[in-house]
């Protein structure tokens, strides 16, 4: 049914921009029964959906800014879903004329969370509320359910959230939608979903990369391997649709679908805001980076043509012995890195929960990851249940369930990375999660020799293990020590 644009102030809600994502969210809206109203700069878009799809419920078409927004109930709820960016604010800055105090507007983009929390501080100054919302699912997800994870005020989600709880993802009936917390925490938390993304995305392709050199296994056999694992602790949206990739043959050539891809791997960018944002605030994300990594060494052209065939490897063929075991140990492998992912990514969401003054519940996040959206997967019900027995763990790594279940695969992930690293086979994000742990569970590390060496050349200053306080060695004179 479509109702004409005049201002009749009936719909529940409103979508503006109606790209692919903004179109599937105004569909989902509509057949769980709201009357949307719906707009997009160039009207083409608009018509378009209601020709293909006003059969799906209520709209409201409008063709200017003025008349979508009277066409909306007060307090007026407001999704912007257009490029990310300048386009954003450009949007922001048509709308805002004809709100008025109390009406709500959602950025469902893409958006960096500096300019949400920017955004958001000049919206409340005009008495709106603005809402920096992740929605994590791409296409489908948007249409069929996705995991939202929207900021903003608490009032403002006192009305918006039951409405965005009821078109997201359900996982055992629970809503993959919860309020994370204020001005920028929901894209920040989408920021560090994607993050995590790229790190799974290349711990499972570093996984398969073992399995073809290790094994000289097929593609397909390598996908039919993905499909075994997905039947247990692995079972995620990404090892299901790697499974099928593996298996896909392209019409064309006959080859295995990933042979006749070009091996340099794309992004937009979210990964290396998560990066840039760890090192801001100082904490070890180094899957995610090694991820992010990866992905620029994949496209670094010029280097990669100056160094093949011309760089030394000195290896030897991997002579797998016992393929089951070795299959077995490349599971455990990427499970145990897989946590590391997330463990770091936590302990950022940690981080800048305090840093930002947002009290992110950090199990509530694992909750609604668990369905719509790309990094859906079974252990994530793992996560929550560490964050409910101890809502402040300093470390998921350190939870009872996964000292356990990461501890079983320990000498396996040894035997895969060192393994990887004599057969010359590239597992940045294996090894440097491996790294990481042995780092984080060291008594001591060997920072004490880096403390001295700045003191050395630049006074400054080492704290003892013996006694507190903060101290300095005259090194260029009699090395007698002093109290800094
Ligand atoms: P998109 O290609 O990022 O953006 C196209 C939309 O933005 C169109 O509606 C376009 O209007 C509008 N737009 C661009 N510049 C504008 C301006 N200056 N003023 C007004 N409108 C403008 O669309 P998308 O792929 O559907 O993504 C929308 C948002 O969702 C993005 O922020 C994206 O990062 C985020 N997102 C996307 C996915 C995904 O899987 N695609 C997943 C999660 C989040 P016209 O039709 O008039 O050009």
């Amino acid at each position: 049914m479509v109702a004409s644009g005049t201002a009749t102030g009936t719909a529940q809600i409103g979508v503006t921009g109606l790209a692919v994502m903004g179109r599937n969210l105004a569909r989902n809206f509509a057949r769980n029964g709201y009357t949307v109203a719906i707009h997009n700069r160039s009207y083409a878009k608009t018509e378009s959906l209601v020709a293909d799809h006003g059969d799906e419920g209520t709209f409201v078409a409008s063709e200017s800014v003025e008349d979508f927004v009277a066409s909306l109930a007060r307090p007026r709820k407001i999704v912007v879903m257009v490029k990310a960016g300048g386009p954003t604010d450009a949007v922001i800055d048509e709308l805002v004329p004809f709100l008025e105090e109390g009406d709500i507007v959602v950025d469902a983009g893409n958006a960096h969370f500096p300019d949400t929390i920017r955004r958001e501080g000049a919206l409340r100054e005009k008495g709106l509320h603005f809402v920096g919302s992740g929605v994590s699912g791409g296409e489908e997800g948007a249409l069929l359910g996705p995991s939202i994870m929207p900021g903003g005020t608490k009032e403002s989600y006192e009305s918006l959230g039951p409405i965005l709880e009821k078109i997201s993802a359900k996982v055992d009936g629970v809503p993959c939608c919860t309020y994370v917390g204020p001005d920028g925490a929901g894209h920040f938390v989408k920021m560090v979903h994607n993050g995590i993304e790229y790190a799974d995305m290349q711990l499972i392709a570093e996984a398969y990369d073992l399995l073809r050199q290790g094994l000289g296994a097929s593609a397909a056999e390598i996908g039919q391997i993905f499909a075994e694992w997905n039947t247990g602790d692995l079972e995620s949206f990404l090892i299901e649709i790697t499974a099928d990739v593996l298996q896909h043959v392209d019409a064309e050539t006959g080859s295995a679908f990933v042979d006749i891809v070009l091996d340099q791997a794309e992004q937009k960018g979210t990964g290396r805001w998560t990066v840039q944002n760890g090192l801001d605030l100082g904490v070890p994300i180094t899957g995610i980076a090694e991820a992010t990594f990866a992905r620029a060494l994949s496209g670094s052209v010029p280097q990669r043509s100056a160094a093949v065939g011309v760089l030394q490897a000195h290896t030897s063929e991997w002579d797998v012995t016992d393929r089951d075991a070795f299959i077995e140990d490349v599971r455990l492998a990427l499970y145990a890195s897989k946590v590391v992912a997330y463990s770091q990514g936590f302990d950022q969401i940690a981080a800048a929960s305090a840093e930002f003054g947002w009290d992110i519940d950090r199990g509530a996040m694992a909750r609604i990851w668990r369905g719509g959206c790309i990094i859906r997967a079974r252990f994530l019900n793992r996560i929550t249940e560490a964050y409910e027995r101890d809502a402040n763990l300093p470390l998921l790594l350190a939870d009872e369930y996964f000292t356990g279940a990461v501890g079983n695969g320990v000498a396996a992930w040894r035997r895969i990375v060192a393994g990887a690293a004599l057969h010359g086979v590239p597992t940045p994000a294996f090894a440097s999660s491996l790294s990481y742990y042995d780092g984080v569970r060291a008594e001591r590390l060997p920072a004490a020799l880096i403390q001295a060496q700045r003191d050395f050349f630049g006074a400054h200053t080492y704290r003892r293990t013996d006694r507190d306080g903060t101290f300095h060695t005259e090194w260029s004179g009699d090395r007698t020590e002093q109290t800094a």
